[in-house]
């Protein structure tokens, strides 16, 4: 229960985790899909994940 909360926590604050055997290059970004939320993700930095919203 605290692990779901924390987790919907982070993604409510566009703070996404990519499922890692899903991530691919663009030719600009690392993108993928957040393995909590299922939300499209573009690599912005070392660890940082925010929703692609091209990508719907
Ligand atoms: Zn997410």
């Amino acid at each position: 229960m605290v692990q779901w909360l924390s987790a919907s926590f982070r993604c409510l604050f566009n703070r996404h985790e990519p499922v890692h055997d899903h991530v691919t290059w663009d030719g600009a970004h690392y993108i993928g899909s957040c393995h909590r939320c299922g939300s499209g993700v573009r690599r912005e930095g070392q660890g940082v994940w925010r929703r692609d919203w091209l990508q719907l």
